[in-house]
């Protein structure tokens, strides 16, 4: 049975809303992208959705209490949600090096988790 599945394009600031069509699973069509870019992300979102994971995680004796944190590379969207809860339980130790690994491998992904930025030791507060 055909089926249309609905996304918003986040690759570029056009945000063209691409309808997606498939049959049992299998790529039919894929109408409103104005590049090829929307036509591979409307592809991708059907077969296996993506985020990149941006969270904080808690620092010991550094000058700031917490840590902005991103994946290294997207992961599947479905482990998103677990990957937060995972890091909400990290505490790293002061000084941080910007992209220094925090997490590596985060739920089996074969992604690192890495700092945004990097944090001198000291006193926070
Ligand atoms: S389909 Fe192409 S033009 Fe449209 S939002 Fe995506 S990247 Fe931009």
């Amino acid at each position: 049975m055909k089926k249309t599945h609905n996304y918003t394009c986040i690759n570029c600031p056009l945000s063209c809303s691409l309808e997606l069509t498939e049959e049992d699973g299998e790529v039919l069509e894929v109408r409103g992208a104005d590049c090829k870019v929307g036509q591979k992300y409307a592809v991708e979102e059907f077969r296996n959705p993506r985020r990149t994971v941006s969270t904080t995680v808690r620092v010991q004796g550094g000058v700031l209490p917490l840590l902005p944190v991103v994946s290294a590379a997207p992961i599947p969207k479905a482990l998103v949600r677990e990957a937060v809860r995972t890091l909400a339980a990290v505490t790293v130790e002061a000084p941080v090096a910007d992209g220094q690994v925090i997490y590596p491998d985060i739920l089996g992904t074969g992604v690192d988790i890495i700092a945004s930025r990097r944090l001198e030791a000291g006193v926070s507060g």
